[in-house]
């Protein structure tokens, strides 16, 4: 658990909904593309809860198996291990599964009872259900247009959370989100703002994501540090969204004239 309280900005009332949905025993999903401040709020809501969070990131070699438990062998005896699932169920923790999308079917199977009335877990591997600890909560995000249309999460699996949308925030305080994460200074920071909503407005680029705040972080951090402005926005934010040679040189032309 940590101490002092992780730096979130609230933008769009989610801290309110994130207790209501504790208090009513709700799965939430924070839908929104990558580097919007997801999993800084869920850090932030487990530090003001004063709850443990065990983070899942899904991908497709991540089984059930790995999530709920499995048999080891200890010193020639077979012994049951329980999965980060299964521990944030009997603990009552906070569960986040980091792009849930990209789990793996037999594990939308196995949340499924945890996100309705019953709130519990069948661990088939024991033929045991367990019932959820009466301070668990799942939140779950997804990243809409990442996926593409290949990844969707099921309608029957959406319409079992209560879900808030993240987008960029407003210019204003999105540099006050880079002042507050790095230091630097509020001008240094507007301009990069500016530059980041720029590159978000040059759609017929045709890039898979655009500037992130988490990439206009970086950036802020990198110039905090020493390092020379436009160096340290072509690192930190054009060359990781694109390895097309005109369009890198393109963004860079951009961000020498913005700067
Ligand atoms: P996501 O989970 O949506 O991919 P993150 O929570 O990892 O994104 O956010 C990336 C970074 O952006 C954070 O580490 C933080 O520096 C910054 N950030 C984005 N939104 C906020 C916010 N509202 N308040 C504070 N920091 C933010």
């Amino acid at each position: 658990m940590v101490l002092t309280a992780p730096y979130y900005k609230e933008t769009h009332k989610e801290v309110d909904v994130f207790r209501q949905a504790f208090q009513n025993k709700l799965p939430l999903l924070l839908k929104g593309p990558t580097g919007t401040g997801k999993s800084r709020f869920v850090e932030y809501m487990a530090h003001e809860l004063g709850k443990r969070i065990i983070t899942i990131s899904c991908h497709e070699e991540t089984s059930s198996t790995d999530l709920i438990g499995r048999f080891i062998i200890k010193r020639s005896e077979t012994v049951w291990l329980d999965g980060p699932l299964t521990r944030a169920v009997k603990e009552g923790a906070l569960l986040y599964l980091d792009e849930v999308a990209e789990a793996r079917p037999d594990i939308i199977v196995a949340i499924h009872s945890l996100t309705d009335h019953r709130r519990e877990l069948f661990i088939d591997k024991l033929d045991e259900t367990i019932k959820a600890h009466e301070d668990f909560m799942l939140v779950a995000s997804f990243n809409p247009g990442y996926q593409r249309g290949f990844k969707e999460l099921k309608p029957s699996t959406r319409q079992r959370f209560i879900a808030l949308s993240f987008d960029y925030p407003d210019p204003k305080t999105e540099a006050e989100i880079l002042v507050n994460e790095t230091g630097i200074e509020a001008e240094t920071a507007k301009k990069l703002v500016a530059i980041g909503q720029k590159i978000r407005n040059l759609t017929e680029l045709g890039l898979a994501e655009t500037v992130s705040t988490r990439l206009l972080v970086d950036a802020a951090k990198l110039i905090h540090s020493g390092l020379p402005k436009r160096l340290s926005i072509n690192v930190a934010v054009v060359e990781p969204l694109t390895d097309d040679v005109q369009t890198t040189q393109a963004l860079k032309d951009l961000v020498g004239l913005m700067i």
